[in-house]
């Protein structure tokens, strides 16, 4: 059977270990209401203690420790035993959902987003009633394939992904936590496989090809040696490739390809540039707001930027501002509800429209910048006017920074994401505004395409190499290099070495991958 999802990157087999609902096959005998009580109170202490450990690791952590103590939550517990008789783990059930219930419905985007917290914080005291806590993934056999509905950040917390071969969710998308941390990490992960936890049982054989985003399960003998022998294949190049990945990639025509990483954080900074990378050509800055519980302050952000700088020494590290909006919002930032978020207030349009936040983000980079090449990266531009206004507000910056004496790169380079299609047919005019472009193949795509990057329904309308893509990519590359400026690729579609050749072919000077791809591109661009 072929199961379909959306994957990251990489290749794996292993045997099924299935999570599921504990409810469904655990006995519980129910004591008297105060019995019950106790219980709670037991779970909650239990619950508290161990996300106050792990509160070192993530502010989420943090911040679901202090939400165990809401009077909301215990009152909600307490009135489901005593007025409905209903048993611990039922009333922390029933709890859960009428929370959850009562989250979704508000208007605040803050609150709204709430309603997983409780979820998640409920599950932990459900399981810890029962005695259930850590030791669901206890005799998870190494190598194995993980499947689950969903994965929450506490339960990353008990994973051990140095035991798992890859990961099949139901639900979640490539920018879920789980998904970001898996790929980090480098096990393979395939998320919004609808049906998995009806289709695939504990023990069943699993070929997993993440870059396609298929799952095999059970497969016949012919699908089984195919696979495994790609993947030998795949592991075989991998090695091979490997050994040259600090090596330049050249084509035969001479011609040099940097070939940067993308990153998210500063562990994926360390990951790109160990991997071989030739700097950073798209560092998600979003992903330092993201797991926070408030906005990071100047100093917080200057320092993760000046690590970043440190770590890519003399290569380049390209921080892009704070692209929030769409799939993509801190649950501590206040948006309005918009019937389609992913044409409204996002990336650059946020920005502007939250300048304390906008000028926060830029002084921190502008004072890292002294500490390295780093250049700035506007996102999810589709006017010139946005470009205007921020160099005009960057003055303001600089202006300030140089009042207090401190010091910044005055000739810092500034560039933006082509994610939009006006961007693309207004490539000529964006090009005299700014130093290099960088295509984001991800956006491109779902804007040119119609098609929302994250719906299951319309993926095979959401096709990268469709000839409307393809041509988007050529008309702004021929643009930017009339005006003699740089072009870079950093969407996904950059990872993928069968896309390689059209991608340069069309003009891209650089390429910006996800770090288990770098060795591959590399060796690629050399037999081209
Ligand atoms: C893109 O859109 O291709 C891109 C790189 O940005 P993101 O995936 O973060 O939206
Ligand atoms: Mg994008």
């Amino acid at each position: 059977m072929l199961l379909r999802g959306i994957g990251t990157s990489g290749m794996a087999t292993g045997y099924a270990y299935v999570v599921r609902n504990i409810s469904a096959d655990t006995t519980y005998s129910k004591g008297t209401p105060e019995e019950e009580l106790q219980a709670v109170a037991r779970a909650m202490d239990k619950t508290r203690n161990h996300l106050q450990t792990l509160s070192a690791t993530s502010d989420i952590f943090a911040a679901h420790a202090e939400m165990v103590d809401d009077p909301m939550l215990l009152q909600t517990i307490e009135g489901y035993i005593q007025d409905d008789a209903l048993s611990a783990p039922d009333a922390i059930d029933a709890t859960s959902e009428a929370l959850q219930v009562v989250f979704r419905e508000m208007d605040d985007e803050y609150l709204r987003a709430r309603a997983d917290d409780v979820k998640d914080i409920c599950i932990q005291l459900r399981n810890n009633v029962l005695s259930l806590s850590q030791h669901q993934y206890e005799d998870l056999m190494p190598g194995s394939i993980l499947v689950a509905d969903e994965l929450l950040p506490s339960d990353t917390s008990y994973l051990d992904f140095s035991a798992l071969s890859g990961i099949v969710t139901a639900k979640g998308n490539r920018t879920s936590h789980v998904c970001i941390i898996a790929n980090n990490k480098g096990v393979p992960s395939v998320v919004g496989v609808n049906d998995c936890m009806h289709s695939i049982n504990t023990g069943d054989y699993i070929l997993l090809d993440a870059g396609r985003g298929y799952v095999y399960v059970n497969p016949d003998e012919e699908t089984r040696r195919q696979f495994e022998s790609e993947l030998t294949a795949h592991n075989e190049s991998s090695a091979v490739a490997e050994a040259h990945a600090y090596e330049k990639a050249v084509t035969m025509s001479g011609k040099a390809v940097p070939v940067m990483g993308n990153a998210g954080d500063i562990d994926d900074v360390k990951a790109a540039l160990a991997a071989g990378a030739d700097g950073i050509g798209l560092f998600r800055s979003e992903f330092l707001f993201m797991d926070k519980t408030s906005l990071p302050d100047e100093d917080t952000q200057y320092q993760a930027y000046l690590e970043a700088a440190k770590l890519c020494g003399d290569k380049p590290l390209t921080i892009r501002l704070l692209d929030i909006g769409g799939d993509k919002c801190p649950s501590y930032i206040h948006l309005e509800k918009e019937d389609n978020p992913f044409l409204g207030m996002r990336g650059i349009r946020f920005l502007l429209a939250h300048k304390d936040i906008f000028k926060t983000q830029l002084k921190a980079i502008l004072r890292a910048s002294v500490s390295g090449d780093i250049r700035i990266m506007l996102p999810f531009v589709s006017d010139a006017g946005e470009i205007d206004d921020t160099l005009a507000l960057m003055a303001v910056c600089r202006q300030e920074l140089t009042e207090t004496g401190t010091g910044f790169n005055p000739d810092v380079k500034i560039g933006i994401m082509i994610e939009t299609p006006a961007a693309v047919l207004a490539a000529a005019i964006l090009a005299e505004k700014v130093a290099f472009f960088s295509i984001g193949t991800n956006d491109l795509t779902q804007y040119v395409m119609a098609a929302d990057r994250n719906d299951g329904l319309v993926r095979n309308y959401y096709n990268v190499s469709h000839p409307a893509v393809m041509r988007a990519i050529k008309l702004v590359t021929e643009e930017a290099h009339v005006r003699g400026i740089t072009i870079s690729i950093c969407g996904e579609a950059a990872s993928d070495v069968m896309l390689t050749q059209q991608l340069l072919q069309n003009g891209a000077d650089a390429l910006s991958v996800n770090a288990t791809a770098v060795a591959r591109v590399k060796a690629h661009i050399r037999e081209m």
